[in-house]
């Protein structure tokens, strides 16, 4: 098992607190390394400066002997000095060095360092010296014992300070660390207290300049898209519930009236008759519902490259007998060889809603124009008609769902405003728009323009007005 602190603010103060010491333990052991280095160097200055003052004071007597001269002065406290004929045998030796003198290898080098028989840690220069006629080997020692007291006593000094410090420290971390983390903290239990009734609830942005204010406005970004989905979500159960309960009702009364008079089978005919278109409508309306349910679930569209005016004529003849019914005339025009990358059943429903819209509007013996060409990377189907138009108002909330401009007389038509909702999401899952023009009393038309390659996933623009 992994051992991990449950709290962001702990593994923060164990990461400080891991960084710290690494960083102070390398700062300490180069500091000591430097002080060592830096110590004997001086050791060994004074060593030389130390080894010419007693050059100067060796002095060979007229006994044969060699002793230090001047004064009498002997080797400074801490220094310890012996003096060798050329052929091995020993002049002088400092008192300080007892009988067994330095250590044989002391003199091996002409600088080294050395441990005398007491446990002594000193430095030993060894030089050849003329003292009168003479050439003898001097060597001497200084004692490194001061050095090292004072490297130890920093080191001790050291080792029971770090800790120390890095106990403040991490106290420090995890203090800041508490501090740095509390707003999160708080923006979590707030979010915690967001459920779908008071979705209209919002962070509290303490400064949204910093990281956290960025990260409690983008939360509060998202609980706004949220909330708002949430409301289409109502809005559109209400709506739905709202158009199936009226063809509902509309079944039951006539129903009801026909049983009140059993012995009219003509009363039960025409009664039934009713029922029947009611139950289209319904069916009709169910349709779209789950096209549209279908739509949120942003299906995947199988594409192919197919011949636009195809498609258009395909859907046209779909709905020639509606506008036979009004005497009005489908005319389809184009290029024939445009082509684009669609999925045909998806695009057709668009088709058919604009044309079924563009034969519903139009008086009697009216013509519907449909185009097709291709504009810049575009490919373009209009469907214009010469129907009393849409007025201004209307125009940017007619893509809307349920949205419906004469309530009552769509209604008598079938339509539950559903139909330019489904074309607008039809075009926009190929990634293309849908534009408005219109002119009251002068007819409406509605543009659709469409990527001809399949590109990266639809964005969601909504159809254009104007
Ligand atoms: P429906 O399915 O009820 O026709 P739509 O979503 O297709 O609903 O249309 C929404 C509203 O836009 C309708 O109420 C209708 O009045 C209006 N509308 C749509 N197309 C046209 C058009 N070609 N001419 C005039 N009005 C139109």
């Amino acid at each position: 098992m992994r051992l991990r602190p449950r709290h962001v603010r702990t593994r923060l103060t164990l990461w400080y607190v891991a960084v710290l010491s690494a960083i102070l333990a390398l700062y300490l052991a180069s500091t000591l390394v430097f002080l060592r280095v830096s110590q004997r160097r001086e050791l060994d200055r004074s060593l030389h400066a130390e080894f010419e003052r007693v050059e100067d004071l060796l002095a060979a007597f007229p006994d044969g002997s060699i002793r230090m001269g001047g004064h009498g002065e002997e080797a400074e406290g801490g220094s310890f000095l012996e003096v060798w004929s050329t052929e091995g045998s020993l002049l002088y030796r400092s008192e300080g060095l007892g009988a067994g003198g330095f250590p044989p290898r002391a003199g091996d080098r002409p600088l080294a360092s050395a441990v005398l028989a007491g446990g002594t840690r000193i430095r030993v220069l060894s030089r050849p010296h003329r003292v009168g006629d003479r050439t003898v080997l001097v060597r001497l020692g200084l004692s490194e014992e001061r050095q090292r007291r004072e490297w130890s006593n920093l080191l001790l000094g050291l080792l029971f300070g770090l800790p120390v410090a890095i106990g403040i420290a991490g106290l420090g971390g995890h203090w800041l660390a508490r501090r740095a983390l509390g707003p999160l903290d708080r923006m979590a239990k707030h979010a915690e207290r967001v459920t779908a009734e008071n979705l209209g609830e919002r962070l509290p942005v303490e400064n949204p300049e910093d990281e956290l204010g960025h990260l409690a406005r983008v939360f509060n970004l998202s609980l706004a898209r949220i909330e708002e989905s949430f409301a289409q979500l109502r809005r559109f159960t209400a709506d739905a519930s709202h158009e199936l309960r009226t063809p509902l009702t509309a079944i039951r009364t006539v129903g009801e009236v026909a049983l009140q008079d059993p012995q009219n089978p003509d009363r039960y005919r025409e009664a039934i008759g009713s029922m029947l278109e009611e139950v289209d409508r319904l069916s009709r309306l169910v349709g779209s519902l789950l096209v549209l349910s279908r739509a949120d679930a942003s299906p995947a569209l199988h594409r192919q490259e197919l011949r636009l005016i195809d498609l258009v004529k395909d859907s046209a003849s779909l709905l020639e007998v509606l506008a036979d019914e009004k005497g009005q005339r489908i005319d389809v025009h184009g290029d024939p060889a445009l082509t684009a990358e669609v999925d045909g059943l998806i695009l057709r429903q668009a088709l058919i809603n604009l044309l079924d819209n563009a034969i519903k509007h139009s008086p009697r013996g009216a013509s519907v124009l449909i185009d097709v060409r291709g504009g810049a990377g575009d490919a373009i189907i209009e469907v214009a008609d010469r129907g009393p138009g849409i007025p201004e108002v209307h125009r940017s909330r007619v893509f809307e769902r349920f949205y419906r401009i004469d309530t009552a007389r769509s209604r008598d038509e079938g339509g539950a405003g559903l139909g330019l909702a489904i074309a607008l999401w039809a075009v926009q899952a190929h990634g293309g728009r849908i534009e408005l023009q219109s002119e009251e009393g002068s007819g409406s038309t509605f543009r659709i323009l469409l990527p001809r390659k399949a590109a990266a996933q639809p964005s969601s623009p909504a159809g254009k007005v104007s």
